[in-house]
This record gives C-alpha cells, sequence and structure tokens, in this order.
C-alpha cells in the first residue's frame, strides 16, 4: 500500500514544506490541517499531496486532523502568496499564514455562521389554509410569508414572531417546506438610498474609457483633486462590473476610519449587492465570517485595508485603491510588501483593470502614467498605466481653496501663531464657521529644555527626544511608549527653570483657549483618541457645529467631510521642508494638499493659511497653483538627476540587535557578499538610520540599488540564502525590505 504523505506549509521561519503522514481523511491542497511539531501542535496549510518523501516513511508522523468542514484555499491566493513570499524574501509559511484571519491561525475549527434558509415544498404550496385552527396562527403566518416570499432565513423568520422559528421547523416535518443550511449574511442596517448624480464631462470620460476594457489586465490612475468625484466614478465601475454574473469588486482603503464613510455611500448606492469590510477593527469572529462570505463568493464587494490583498476573491473581476500614495499600504514589519504592488501583480494573473484613485499620486504611479523623463533609460517601462484626469471638484459651487503662505520670519508670533492666522480664526468664528489647524507632529513636538544648558529629555530606548504631556504630567516617548515623571531639575546642571519648548497639539489647544476664550475646541490626536469611539463622536459633533476649531495632526487630513469647514490652518511644517529622507517632499506635499482639501467643500469658499519661514520654496509655489503635476514633474526630474526610485530599485538588509558590534558585524558580512557577487548592483556600505536606537535595538542596514529589477532580485535570493546560514542570523534580528519607504 503506498502512503499518502502530505507537504505542509507552516508558520516557522524556514522556507520550505514539512512532511506528514495522512490520517486517512480525505484532503486537498490548500486544506487547513493540525499538526503536530516538536511538542506543540500547528496550524498548516497543505501545499502538496506526494507519494514520496525524503523522510524514511515509518518516521513521518500522521496530521492530527484535517479541518475538512472548511473550504480550502484556492491556487489563485497560494500562487500569490508565493510570488510575494519570493519577491519580498520571506518566507511562504509565514507570508501564507499571517495572510490568514486569527481564527484560521488558531487550532480549533473556524466554525462559519451558517443558518437556515426556508422554503415551500410543492406539497406546501398547495396547503389548505383553513386546516389549521385559530390556535396555529404562527403556522399560518410563516406559511404565508414562506408563500410570498419563496424563501425565508432563520433571521428573518425571528421577526415575524418569537415562535417562528419552531413553526418553520413543524411545516418541514409535515413535508410542507423544506430548509438548507447557507452562510450566513451579515446584518444590513438599511440605508437611505441616494439618488445617482449625473456625471460631469470628466467623469463620464472616466468611466466610460475603463468600462471600454473591463476584460483585460490594465492599471487606470484617477488622478482628481480632493472633492472631484473620484468616488462616484468607482461607484459607476462597480455598477457595470457587478452587472455580470458572479463578479467581486475589492476596494482598498488607506485606513480603518475611513472604511465607515465609504462603506455607508456604497450599501446606499449598491443596496443590492452583499458588502463586507475586513480591517482590524473588527472582531475576531466577524473578521472570519466577513473573509469566509469573500473567499465562498457571497461577498460581491469586499472593502479592506492592506491586508485585504490576500482575500481569497473567486470571482474578482476589479481592484480599486483609494488614496493609492498612502503610505500605510506598505506594510512596515514582518513581509515588508506594498498592498498597491501586490495589486498589480494579482490583477496582472487575473487579467483584470485595478483603478487606483488620489489627488496627489505616488511618484512611481505618476511616472508609470506619464512617463515624465527626459531621459527615459528604457529600463523602467514609462507610460504602462492610463491617466484619467478630474480637474474640477464635482460640486460647481464647491471651490478649490486659496492658499497662502506667511512667513514666519518676518512677523511676531504669539505662542507660535502668526496675526493673520488669529485674526482669521477670529473671522471665522463671527461667522460660525469651522476651522482646523494642523500639526505636523514629526519634529514639532513640545520636548523639555533646559534654559541653562540646553538639555533636552532623551528616551533611555530610542534615539528620540521625549515629549511632554502636560495633562498627565507625563514625558512619553511616541516611538516606545516608555513614560516618566518631569524632572524637577535639569538631570544634567541641576538647573531648576525646565520649560516645554515646540508647539504639540495641547500647547496649541491651551494657547487657543487664551485667546479666543469663546471658541469651543476639540483635539484630534494619537493620545486624545485612544478610545475607537472618540473620533467617531468628535467628528459628530464637528458635523452637529458642537465645535468651532479643531487642532489636529495627521489624523485629520484625510477624507473627512466638513461642509462648513473654510479655514485650514498649518502650523509649521519646515522641518519636512530640510529631511534628510528624498521621499520627504514629496509626502509634505500630498499631505499639505489634503489637508487644504478639507477647506472649503460645500457652496462657502475655503481659505488656507501656511505658517513657514520659506514661503519661496517651490513646494508652497505648486501648492499655491494647486498643481501637483508640474512639481511631482520636476520631483522626477531630481530623482533622475541623483538615480532614486522610480529611476532605479533599491531594497535595504536591515538589521538590529542589543549591541551595535552585532548588528555591525552582520552587516559586514552582507556587504562583504553582496559585493562579491559582482553583478549590476550597487552595494552601500553599512549606515545607521535616522533613528539609531528604537525600543532599546541598535539599528543598522546596507543599501542595495540597482537599474535592473531582475539584477537585484537574484543578488537578494543569493544574499538571503546566505545570511539565513550565518552564525549571527539567530543573534540579530534582520529583514529585507523590497521598495523601501523609509530609510
Ligand atoms: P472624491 O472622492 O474625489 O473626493 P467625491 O466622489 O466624494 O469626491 O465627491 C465629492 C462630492 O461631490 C460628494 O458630495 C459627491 O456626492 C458629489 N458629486 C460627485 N460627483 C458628482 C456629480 N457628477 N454631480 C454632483 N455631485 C457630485
Ligand atoms: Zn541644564
Ligand atoms: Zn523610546
Amino acid at each position: 500500500m503506498t502512503q499518502t504523505i502530505l507537504k505542509v506549509a507552516l508558520d516557522v521561519p524556514l522556507d520550505r514544506f514539512f512532511d506528514y503522514a495522512s490520517n486517512g481523511e480525505l484532503v486537498c491542497v490548500g486544506q487547513r490541517v493540525l499538526v503536530p511539531f516538536g511538542k506543540r501542535q500547528q496550524v498548516g496549510i497543505v501545499m502538496e499531496i506526494a507519494k514520496t518523501s525524503d523522510i524514511a516513511i515509518e518516521k513521518l508522523k500522521p496530521i492530527i486532523r484535517a479541518f475538512v468542514e472548511e473550504a480550502p484555499l484556492d491556487a489563485e491566493l497560494l500562487n500569490l502568496v508565493r510570488f510575494c513570499a519570493n519577491y519580498y524574501h520571506h518566507p511562504f509559511g509565514q507570508a501564507l499564514l499571517s495572510s490568514l484571519p486569527t481564527r484560521l491561525r488558531q487550532i480549533a475549527p473556524a466554525v462559519s455562521r451558517k443558518q437556515y434558509l426556508y422554503s415551500l415544498t410543492d406539497l406546501g404550496s398547495k396547503v389548505d389554509l383553513t386546516q389549521w385552527s385559530k390556535r396555529q396562527k404562527v403556522l399560518s403566518r410563516v406559511w404565508t410569508a414562506l408563500q410570498s416570499a419563496t424563501h425565508l432565513t432563520e433571521t428573518e423568520l425571528g421577526t415575524i414572531s418569537s415562535s417562528a422559528r419552531k413553526a418553520a421547523k413543524q411545516l418541514v416535518d409535515l413535508g410542507y417546506a423544506r430548509s438548507e443550511q447557507v452562510m450566513a449574511q451579515q446584518r444590513v442596517p438599511m440605508m437611505p438610498v441616494v439618488a445617482e448624480p449625473q456625471l460631469n464631462d470628466e467623469q463620464s470620460h472616466a468611466v466610460s474609457t475603463i468600462v471600454q476594457v473591463l476584460h483585460e489586465f490594465k492599471p487606470w490612475l484617477l488622478y482628481g483633486v480632493t472633492g472631484s468625484g473620484k468616488t462616484e466614478v468607482y461607484i459607476r465601475l462597480m455598477q457595470q462590473v457587478l452587472q455580470q454574473q458572479s463578479a467581486q469588486v475589492l476596494v482598498l482603503v488607506p485606513e480603518i476610519n475611513l472604511t465607515p464613510q465609504l462603506e455607508a455611500r456604497f450599501r446606499s448606492r449598491l443596496p443590492q449587492y452583499v458588502l463586507v469590510s475586513l480591517h482590524s477593527g473588527l472582531s475576531d469572529s466577524e473578521r472570519l465570517h466577513h473573509w469566509q462570505l469573500a473567499q465562498s463568493g457571497a461577498a460581491q464587494i469586499v472593502i479592506g485595508t492592506r491586508l485585504a490583498i490576500f482575500t481569497p476573491l473567486p470571482d474578482l473581476k476589479l481592484m480599486i485603491i483609494d488614496e493609492e500614495h498612502d503610505s500605510s499600504y506598505k506594510q512596515q514589519d514582518s513581509m515588508r510588501y506594498h498592498a498597491r504592488d501586490v495589486a498589480m501583480v494579482r490583477a496582472k494573473r487575473l487579467n483584470i483593470p485595478v483603478v487606483l484613485g488620489s489627488a496627489t499620486p505616488a511618484l512611481e504611479s505618476w511616472y508609470n502614467a506619464t512617463g515624465t523623463s527626459a531621459r527615459a533609460n528604457g529600463t523602467a517601462q514609462a507610460n504602462r498605466y492610463g491617466l484619467l484626469a478630474l480637474k474640477q471638484r464635482a460640486v460647481s459651487a464647491a471651490q478649490l481653496p486659496q492658499i497662502d503662505c506667511i512667513d514666519t520670519s518676518k512677523v511676531h508670533l504669539q505662542h507660535g501663531l502668526t496675526p493673520q492666522l488669529i485674526a482669521a480664526l477670529r473671522a471665522r468664528l463671527e461667522r460660525k464657521e469651522q476651522s482646523l489647524l494642523f500639526i505636523n507632529r514629526r519634529g514639532y513636538s513640545p520636548v523639555l529644555l533646559c534654559s541653562a544648558c540646553h538639555w533636552i529629555a532623551p528616551c533611555t530606548r530610542c534615539s528620540s527626544r521625549l515629549v511632554v504631556h502636560l495633562g498627565q504630567r507625563k514625558l512619553r516617548c511616541h516611538h516606545c511608549g516608555h513614560e516618566q515623571r518631569i524632572p524637577h531639575q535639569c538631570p544634567s546642571c541641576g538647573n531648576a527653570d525646565l520649560h516645554p519648548t515646540g508647539h504639540g497639539t495641547q500647547r496649541l489647544e491651551q494657547t487657543l483657549a487664551q485667546l479666543l476664550p469663546d471658541a469651543r475646541i476639540a483635539r484630534v490626536d494619537r493620545d486624545s483618541i485612544s478610545r475607537k469611539q472618540a473620533l467617531v463622536e468628535i467628528l459628530d459633533k464637528v458635523h452637529q457645529q458642537e465645535i468651532d476649531i479643531l487642532v489636529g495632526t495627521q489624523m485629520l487630513a484625510k477624507g473627512h467631510d466638513f461642509p462648513n469647514l473654510t479655514l485650514v490652518g498649518v502650523i509649521d511644517t519646515d522641518s519636512a521642508l530640510h529631511s534628510p529622507d528624498f521621499r520627504a517632499s514629496e509626502r509634505l506635499f500630498a499631505q499639505l494638499m489634503q489637508v487644504a482639501g478639507r477647506a472649503g467643500r460645500a457652496d462657502k469658499p475655503g481659505r488656507v493659511i501656511i505658517q513657514t519661514a520659506f514661503p519661496e520654496h517651490d513646494l508652497f509655489h505648486a501648492l499655491r497653483q494647486h498643481d501637483y503635476a508640474s512639481y511631482a514633474n520636476a520631483l522626477l526630474q531630481e530623482r533622475e538627476v541623483v538615480q532614486f526610485p522610480p529611476y532605479v530599485f533599491t531594497a535595504l538588509i536591515r538589521a538590529e540587535a542589543h549591541e551595535y558590534a552585532l548588528v555591525q558585524q552582520f552587516l559586514q558580512y552582507a556587504y562583504q557578499q553582496a559585493r562579491s557577487l559582482g553583478e549590476t548592483v550597487i552595494v552601500y556600505d553599512p549606515v545607521r538610520p535616522h533613528m539609531e536606537r528604537l525600543k532599546g535595538m541598535e539599528r543598522g542596514y546596507i543599501a542595495l540599488q540597482s537599474s535592473q529589477r531582475p539584477a537585484l532580485q537574484r543578488l537578494l535570493m543569493f544574499l538571503v540564502s546566505q545570511l539565513r546560514a550565518h552564525k549571527l542570523s539567530a543573534k540579530v534580528r534582520w529583514a529585507v525590505d523590497v521598495n523601501p519607504l523609509e530609510f
């Protein structure tokens, strides 16, 4: 008798499968199984069913059980994860298991929420109602309901009467009804149906252009200013695609905060389809349930954050990536994938379109759509994306806001605020309009400074400064969470005059309260929004006109739509103008365009006031003109000259350990190995990142760069196998970062 051998992927940092004997249960590839692993049990996925093994058959352990009641993962998903594991140089088993909902990584069976669906049999539909006595009123009511609705779920029966389910079972026993088990649909709130606006010319053009090629791989960049009606375009495309038999659409959004709004809008406009969301705000069982609805094809619309790109979707026909430039699409630990890039690969394999939407596209996408290049070197294929522009705001009265820069070097600041901004805030208060003050938190948090020796309170675990939280009388590190009390005197010189300096959100809130005592002020940042509901409550208050001034960090920049908000003040962003990170200006521009987009969304004109010591900077020139395109083109030219992405491909080998000596030794080895290959890849010396120490770990990296993606990939493959075998690889935490966003 030949033995059946199962090759299983496990959540372990080894890039191989593990062989087990079958336990007699009938399994297929993609099936979830429970196996013994060392002294423990592990969940795995069957990747191959084989007849032979390198291990002696009698030594193979059988699997403990197969979760045969669960649908196996399909080949498309397994292949996609395979591609990503190779491309990002991450162990396949870890990549696969971490793409699954938590419940599927646990050793209990993942029961899907099933419920019964009732319908009448032929016999049942001929029933004479009068045979039932008055006592059997529920029976006849259920019968009548089934007669008119053709079928009803248990939940729907529950709305008829508390004993309706029992009555339905009785009908089944009598042979009048049948029941079948189906996956439970989620309970959907009823949404008011919203009238469909007439598309403007630019929108119509975008929709009709994309609809012409729905059945082939094609990336589209929908470049539209904030409020230009991109979401409306998504809705029309979804309508077109979902009209087909068995079709699914995947919509990615950068943050879970943005899902409820979009979800509500999709539900009210596409009420006939099953929509599920997938994000970290769901409970484990909700997430599993939504994921299963997607996997079974029952959910036609899936809206989710980054990880949702790995959802099995048997009928996927279209992907939409909203705010495609957002850096939260990049995973910053474990497998460092970029959801936009993974979407491209997936779409190409499925031969379907992908729509990327943004007012400020990532330079990579802009390059791919416009091919802006004086000296295209032919290696990076430019002009691969279709470009569709929406240049006007959709609501004709809503004009783009006027943007002014106030030179902070020329005026006297009152607690960090220019007289112009204070006057503008006053004017809004008088007119009963709302304002938003935006602080770019990075580099502008209040720190504790000694006036005598200029000592600044540092974090003991990171190379960062502690941030003053006056409310709790604490110093806190925003990188590792370390907290300590505010010292009474300077630990360096003994001076007792320690004071917070810099304009944090808390200080700004206090300053405003003094300057504008009548204003109702709300602060939105990581500290004030620790509860999930807190942001929702504040946003509700803004909509109810119970708040005059919102003070906040980047959390406020995205997506929110406040019709009565007419002023946006930007307090201080100059540190980003001079950042060593080559992507800093791209990010700053996008961020300022986003916040500026919060002003004047409805019929009242908006105004943006930016306080800066560099009003003549190119970035502000472009911003004042709302001219993303020319700024992006200028940045691309710069990148081409200095050979930065997207003109070259980069990867990092990151490493960290408790001692830098270990990191250095490890990276030095990596450096020598990489150099020894003599490929067309530039290998840079080991360096330390801006944040040298983080959470008590000393950090370093080497950068690799090439104009040829395959050459870089070949080198990484070789290098990773060398590094995995190196004796230090157990002592040093290291990772490969392909196409890194941050250095
Ligand atoms: P974006 O997604 O580009 O920020 P939205 O799709 O949210 O823009 O549109 C902004 C506002 O304009 C919304 O209130 C939307 O209902 C409205 N809108 C969009 N398209 C039209 C249109 N063709 N006619 C009238 N109103 C529109
Ligand atoms: Zn001092
Ligand atoms: Zn710290």
